[in-house]
């Protein structure tokens, strides 16, 4: 079947899909997907602000929702509001205005954008406008925007990265899209039933989405599997055309992503995949129901959910249509627009550049080679300038198991034109590296696109760094183990192409919004031209030590941490003091991560409170979060030990006060955006070499957390920003690590040399948390005392000794919010506008502003 890609079928798919659009027609009581003004608005005085938005959600609400104010409920007021300031970003949005010189286009499976309303508001500056909008019809803004769902289109960082860089950009005037897939179910919401990890679907689009404009008219066809056909041209050349067997169209959907000041406008182009045909008549009318509608199951499961794998690559056929639904229909949707704006297409590199986020995106390098040959007429050559002069790629982590491979024998079977494209492709590389370097064939087993060890498969890190031009990594620290290790061959071959830009996190989000208690102190001490321009920041060093300024800071991260108590009382059943230090390690649960070792400091501290009970003990609360992959075991372990070490001692009369332990579910960007600005310390303890940056980290020094980490991804920036007295490092750096693991028997040796390791491991082997069930706990400790891959044994003495400095360092008082203000002081520079400028000059070669 192949109608929808060309000629005679572009009919008959019209009017499938006109068919399949009334199917899927807004029903009377649904939210509407269409923008109208209200006559009304127009009779407001549009010298009053509240005035004239009140008008226009009140217009919303009733003539796009079909609800009176009397019985809409929050979710109504929040549609009502986003629909009234949706109107007014559509103006600047990128689709009405003039077209630019330069876009770039952000491909990225992930986009964890979290709640917009607040975003939107905030950067249109209607925070206060809206409020009293909506308080002058009985409505209050915090109910409305806690009823937003979160967008959790992303796992982690990764997909986090993604949304501060579309703000970002924004907000700087890159012309900009993003590119991903727009999942009916976005990440599982987490539930803990007794310490036990449960997902649920997740549900954000239930009640429809008032952000987004659906764009039927821009719809495409990918396909997928078939088989490539040969003809001879007039000239007596060869011409290759990909005769799909299956085709899916993809439907955009585009949220418009607001900048600063509301002058700028990009779009976050999300793509749902539809069935070309909604129903097999012929199986319908011969009884067979069911049957008649599989094919659109089939297609439609490709934007149905996320996968909540968490960098490690998902080796289900799904994953790689997912991969290439989304790419191939972004490089159709971008072509089509050079072609409508400038013709030619050679010409593409000067006006596109394509950002890989991830190798996810990867097979755009053959998806565009093939756009441009095969359908567009370009040579070969004229194909792999374009390509390798409009790509670009960011890698995002080096461990063995998370670099993407996919088997030959599916990329075959699924998409073989594009396996054809890369035999080519590697062809005429190895040709080139032999002619230069020689026919070693270990070296020539390294850079080929194919590994051969264990099967074939192709190595989608060495196919996405052949086909850009810059290739980047995401610290300094990452980007030179990337030259060292994983990337050595091929970096030899190119020594300029490899760049590091280090990640960064949009201020307006984690700062302005989050935090606004803190804003107001900055913009009182240094001015409001701190809102434009966070190196202003800087300012803050001079009033670090002002007792006054100090208080005034103090009574800010008070009020966040009596706000974080009642949400964990209410989430969790458990009461947190806020004069105690809060602790916080919130992110994804992964062994590199760490959180066990947090754990073990957890228990050893426990056990020195029981043994000397009337030493003064600092309080504090160790605060968890974060979701483990649904099949990941040992990461769901440490959940449920984290729930039964806390179970355990908050019970404790003998530490009450002292030590509080909560593991708070379903860690999301809401509960981020609770959890940081209510933060003391902030948890940043993976193996050396192993974290590529971290954002977290970012967010947490920026409110004034101290950090406690290991020299590993951008904590070593971090460090040298704000000095290293005024952050906890402890451990092995990344070469102490690998001088480490050369030798056999360290985890054997630290925990002989370490008793209080020892007791803590013994404890917990022996079912001293797990008392209804002894073993529960075992696979965890084998893990440390056969091999520890992640040496936790190794740093476990060192993280004790730096933990009893920061309760040390938590009594003086004084000496700690001055290093908390020299942390909001400090860390300006890792504003994803400084992060996107970087990758504006260096990477896109695109203006800004
Ligand atoms: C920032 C963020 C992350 C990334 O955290 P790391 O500590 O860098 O791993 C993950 N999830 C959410 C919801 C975030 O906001």
């Amino acid at each position: 079947m192949t109608s929808g890609s060309e000629g005679g079928s572009k009919v008959l798919n019209e009017v499938l899909l006109a068919g399949h659009r009334r199917d899927d027609a807004p029903q009377p009581d649904e939210a509407p997907r269409t923008l109208w003004k209200p006559p009304a608005a127009a009779a407001v005085p549009q010298s009053d602000p509240v005035a004239t938005l009140r008008a226009a959600i009140l217009g919303k609400l009733a003539y796009g929702l079909g609800k009176s104010p009397a019985t809409a409920r929050d979710r109504d007021w929040f549609a009502a509001t986003a629909l009234a300031l949706r109107d007014r970003v559509v103006d600047a949005s990128l689709e009405t205005a003039p077209f630019p010189h330069k876009r770039v286009y952000y491909l990225s499976l992930e986009f964890l954008i979290g709640r917009l309303l607040s975003d939107v508001m905030g950067n249109l500056d209607l925070v206060a406008t809206a409020r009293a909008a909506l308080a002058g019809l009985g409505v209050d803004l915090d109910a409305v925007s806690d009823a937003e769902p979160d967008a959790a289109l992303g796992n982690g960082g990764l997909g986090r990265l993604a949304a501060c860089f579309m703000e970002s950009m924004a907000s700087l005037a890159i012309p900009a899209y993003g590119y991903g897939i727009r999942y009916d179910h976005g990440l599982f919401r987490q539930l803990i039933d007794d310490g036990v990890q449960r997902e649920v679907p997740e549900t954000w689009l239930a009640e429809g989405n008032p952000w987004e404009f659906e764009r039927i008219e821009s719809a495409c066809t990918v396909g997928f599997g078939g088989e490539v056909a040969m003809t001879v041209q007039a000239d007596g050349s060869l011409r290759r055309a990909w005769r799909p067997a299956e085709a899916v169209r993809a439907v955009p959907y585009d949220t418009p992503v607001v900048g600063r000041g509301g002058r700028h406008v990009n779009a976050l182009r999300l793509w749902s995949a539809r069935a070309c045909e909604p129903v097999d008549l012929a199986r319908f009318n011969a009884g067979d129901h069911v049957g008649a509608v599989s094919d659109r199951a089939r297609a439609e499961a490709i934007s149905r959910v996320l996968y909540p794998s968490d960098g490690t690559p998902a080796g289900q056929e799904l994953r790689l249509r997912q991969e290439f639904f989304f790419t191939s229909a972004s490089l159709q949707d971008l072509v089509r627009r050079h072609v409508a704006e400038r013709g030619d297409l050679r010409s593409l590199p000067d006006h596109a550049a394509i950002q890989l986020n991830d190798t996810h995106p990867a097979i755009a390098v053959p998806e565009l080679m093939r756009l441009l040959v095969d359908e567009h007429g370009l040579s070969w050559e004229d194909a792999w300038h374009v390509t390798t002069h409009t790509l670009g790629y960011t890698n995002h982590t080096l461990m063995p198991e998370a670099l993407e491979t996919w088997p030959v024998e599916l990329m075959e079977r699924l998409l073989p034109r594009h396996m054809q494209i890369i035999y080519l492709i590697n062809w005429m590389h190895l040709e080139e590296v032999s002619r230069h370097r020689g026919t070693d064939a270990g070296y020539l087993a390294e850079v080929s696109l194919i590994e051969e060890s264990h099967g074939k498969r192709v190595r989608m890190g060495h196919l996405a760094f052949l086909g850009a031009r810059r290739v980047n990594g995401v610290s300094a620290l990452h980007t030179e183990l990337m030259r060292q290790t994983v990337f050595a061959p091929l970096h030899a071959l190119d020594t300029d192409k490899i760049v590091n830009k280090t990640n960064g996190i949009t201020f307006r989000r984690w700062l302005h919004n989050a935090n606004p208690g803190l804003t107001r102190l900055a913009v009182e001490a240094v001015g409001p031209r701190v809102l434009d321009d966070p190196s202003h920041l800087a300012g803050l060093a001079a009033v670090a030590e002002d007792a006054g300024f100090q208080d005034r800071y103090a009574a800010v991260r008070r009020e966040r941490k009596e706000a974080l108590a009642r949400v964990v009382q209410d989430r969790t059943g458990i009461t947190l003091d806020p004069e105690a230090l809060f602790d916080v390690q919130i992110k994804r649960i992964h062994e590199y991560k760490r959180q066990l070792l947090n754990i073990l400091e957890t228990v050893a501290l426990y056990q020195a409170i029981k043994a000397e009970p009337h030493r003064d003990w600092p309080s504090r609360v160790k605060l968890f979060a974060g979701k483990a992959a649904p099949s990941y075991h040992q990461a769901k372990l440490i959940i449920r030990l984290a729930s039964d070490v806390a179970k355990r001692v908050n019970a404790d009369p003998d530490v009450a006060g002292r030590l509080t332990v909560a593991f708070v579910p379903n860690y999301s960007v809401s509960l981020a955006e609770a959890i940081i600005p209510a933060a003391d310390l902030s948890e940043q303890i993976s193996t050396a070499g192993l974290e590529a940056s971290g954002t977290g980290n970012m967010k947490l020094a920026l409110n004034g957390a101290l950090t406690i980490g290991t020299l590993d991804g951008a904590n070593i920036e971090i460090k040298d920003h704000v000095g290293a007295d005024n952050i906890f490092i402890f451990g092995l750096d990344a070469a102490g690590v690998q001088r480490t693991k050369a030798q056999d028997g360290y985890a054997e040796r630290a925990i002989a040399a370490s008793p209080r390791l020892r007791a803590a491991l013994d404890v917990i082997g022996a079912g001293g948390f797990s008392p209804g069930e002894p073993g529960r706990f075992r696979p965890l400790v084998d893990e440390l005392t056969r091999g520890d891959r992640f040496l936790l044994t190794a740093d476990f003495d060192d993280y004790w000794r730096v933990q009893r400095e920061v309760d040390a360092a938590w009594v003086r008082r004084r000496s700690w919010w001055r290093a908390a203000i020299l942390n909001t002081a400090r860390t300006a520079w890792f504003s994803s506008d400084r992060t996107m400028r970087e990758y504006a000059e260096e990477i896109w070669r695109v203006r800004v502003g």
